[in-house]
């Protein structure tokens, strides 16, 4: 009888154990893969240091390096971690292990093979971005209740697009929202502002800051 093929193997910028950041999971202890690589070119992008390089490993030493880490939640995160792949597969064996799996992406990938049990963090893309045409708007379709949908904001016109957005979609209505102010470093000029629009909003909208920019500012591995 013919063997199963291997799982395609990934190519990984790092693996670290942190606290995660963003989403309703912020504060919790995480452990994040972060692949390489990705289509996408936000001018507010913070992981550029993962669109080239990385290493290419197979699945099941990404899943023992996640094991030895040792922390129930991991996220799966780039770069475009859907743009490779092996994260399929890679997501489904976390998931058969009992991690909890954060699924971070930017929202040009179809969603339709991801793992059901994953939770899926979006991206949004606002006009901000510059990436705003390459939204795949068919993924809204693709959402379950225990998703997360991501707005970055980088100023007022970004964030009343995505209360449009919201609006037009119902997206707070069948998921989590969360308003992300664009950060430079380890601070956000404009998190203040952002805070009183999200209040004022009449949306139920939440406001994500990134807390690991706070603890450590922009570097990689943190
Ligand atoms: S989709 Fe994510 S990784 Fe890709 S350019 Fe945009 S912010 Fe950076």
């Amino acid at each position: 009888m013919a063997s199963a093929a291997p799982a395609p193997p990934l190519v990984v910028t790092e693996i670290f154990r942190s606290i995660q950041g963003e989403s309703s999971f912020a504060g919790l202890p995480c452990t994040f893969v972060r692949l390489t690589g990705c289509a996408l070119r936000c001018v507010w992008c913070d992981s550029a240091y993962a669109f080239h390089g990385g290493t290419t490993r197979t699945l099941e030493d990404v899943l023992l390096n996640v094991d030895r880490l040792g922390v129930p939640l991991v996220e799966l995160t780039g770069g475009e971690p859907l743009e490779q792949e092996g994260v399929y597969p890679l997501a489904a064996a976390l998931c058969d292990r009992g991690y909890i799996v954060l699924l971070e992406t930017g929202g040009h990938v179809p969603l339709d093979r991801v793992d059901p049990r994953v939770i899926k963090v979006v991206d949004i893309k606002c006009p901000g971005s510059g990436m705003e045409s390459r939204n795949d708007l068919a993924n809204l379709n693709l959402l379950g209740p225990n998703d997360e949908v991501k707005f970055v904001v980088a100023d007022r016109r970004d964030f009343d697009w995505a209360v449009d957005f919201v609006e037009t979609h119902r997206l707070d209505e069948k998921h989590k929202v969360l308003i992300s102010p664009v950060f430079e470093g380890a601070t956000s000029k404009i998190a203040a502002e952002v805070a009183e629009w999200v209040r004022d909003s009449k949306r139920k909208l939440r406001l994500n800051l990134q807390v690991h920019k706070f603890l450590w500012g922009d570097v990689p591995g943190r």
